[in-house]
């Protein structure tokens, strides 16, 4: 059994289906629903290379932009970071909508999953014994429905019940709140450059994210917890262009703004993301702001392993507990290396936004440092695309 259908859930679905792995999938909301849900849109290469060793990443690999650099602005001027260069890996821009669109399709209209939408209440049962359940109300019937099964992936997400089926004895909950917030917007405006950018202002963080020709979607530093009404269109535009400006940098295109929420920074990591049958995976387990645009490819991180050691489990392969039994700590350990360095990078975006001149003074050191110590820069670059050989 998997609950949720983002791209933690539907990769675990997909890698069972190719084995030939009988499993349903629940998710709460309508297929229309979750293949427009805008969200995430950057992908680190070792994630499209794992979709695409398990035959997932067509259309991602026809349609995705392949980006080999980013900017950065501060003081005024422009500065490229070519992390292509260093590390020989590319960033993929595939919007998270899409992403779950090919998904779904793969899951159900060509691998034969069994996959139920719009289902209410779901809940977990019996998850500490060997034989767990879910139930869930039929959205044509109103009527419960009780599935048991093998092993339950909790594919969730920050808002799911899989954690919450979890008595607090059995998991540390490590929390982090950075204690400011990003107004996140789309606008349907080509990008103003054709590279992430990254400014950092005394008036706080902007950021620009290419995701399409026609969609671009831009971030703004506020107080946590702020209203998007406070945001009118003109003030969003007045402080992108104030924030992004830099020397000799082509105007920012405006276009409407389609999308506008205020998104908290905080983190969290559940540990262990095994309990007993029940694995948790993706955001169900950590959440990570997405100041380094990291979410999804941990998801999708925990999908691979979480999917292959069921499989081969199922398989009855030699070492196959071992990659059940390995799993939580295996997870774990990008997972912490990747809070760490959005940690580090949330230093440098806001510091020149604190007020205090200590903080923006280092925060200005670490930003200088990436252009001008060689070593510096690989060990940022290795850690932007996610390509350390360990963790
Ligand atoms: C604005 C924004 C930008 C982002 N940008 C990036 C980026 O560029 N790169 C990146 O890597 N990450 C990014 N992220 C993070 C990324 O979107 C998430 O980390 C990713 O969606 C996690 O995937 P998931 O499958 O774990 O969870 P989700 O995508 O949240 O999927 C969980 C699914 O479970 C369903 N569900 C929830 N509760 C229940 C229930 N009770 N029963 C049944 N189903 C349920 C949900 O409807 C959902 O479909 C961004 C996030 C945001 C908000």
């Amino acid at each position: 059994m998997i609950v949720g259908a983002g791209p933690a859930g539907l990769t675990v679905g997909n890698i069972l289906r190719a084995a030939g792995i009988d499993c349903v999938v629940l998710e709460c909301e309508t297929r229309a629903f979750i293949e427009q849900r805008p969200r995430a849109g950057v992908l680190e290469e070792w994630a499209v290379r794992g979709l695409e060793r398990r035959g997932l990443a067509a259309g991602l690999l026809a349609r995705a932009e392949r980006h080999t650099a980013c900017e950065f602005r501060f003081e005024g001027e422009r500065h490229r970071f070519p992390y292509t260069e260093l590390t020989g890996d590319h960033h993929f821009v595939y919007p998270q909508p899409l992403l779950v669109s090919d998904l779904v399709r793969e899951y159900a209209d060509v691998r034969g999953g069994d996959i139920r939408f719009a289902v209410g209440d779901v809940r977990l049962h019996d998850v500490h014994s060997d034989h767990p359940a879910v139930s869930y109300l039929c959205p044509d019937t109103g009527q419960r429905r009780v599935l048991h099964c093998a092993f339950l992936a909790g594919c969730d997400g920050a808002r799911g019940v899989s954690r919450a089926a979890l008595s607090a004895d059995r998991v540390r909950v490590a929390r982090h709140d950075y204690g400011l917030g990003w107004l996140a917007l789309l606008a349907e405006a080509p990008p103003s450059s054709d590279c992430v950018l990254f400014g950092m202002h005394p008036d706080g963080f902007a950021g620009q994210m290419p995701r399409s020709p026609q969609v671009t979607r831009y971030y703004l530093q506020c107080p946590p917890g702020d209203d998007p009404a406070n945001w009118p269109d003109d003030r969003v535009w007045e402080q992108l262009h104030r924030r992004l400006a830099a020397t000799d940098a082509a105007p920012l295109a405006e276009g409407t703004l389609i999308e506008k929420r205020v998104l908290d920074m905080h983190d969290y990591v559940v540990e262990p993301m095994r309990h007993g049958r029940l694995f948790l995976a993706g955001d169900a387990a950590h959440l990570v702001a997405p100041i380094a645009a990291k979410g999804m490819n941990l998801a999708l991180h925990d999908a691979f392993l979480l999917g292959d050691a069921l499989a081969a489990h199922c398989a009855g392969l030699p070492g196959a507990e071992a990659g059940l039994a390995g799993y939580s700590q295996a997870s774990l350990r990008r997972v912490w290396d990747y809070q760490e360095f959005s940690q580090w990078l949330s230093e440098v975006y806001h510091g020149a936004a604190t007020g205090d001149p200590f903080r923006a003074g280092t925060a200005l050191a670490r930003m200088r440092r990436l252009f001008t110590s060689p070593s510096a820069a690989a060990a940022f670059a290795e850690q932007y695309l996610g390509t350390a050989g360990r963790y």
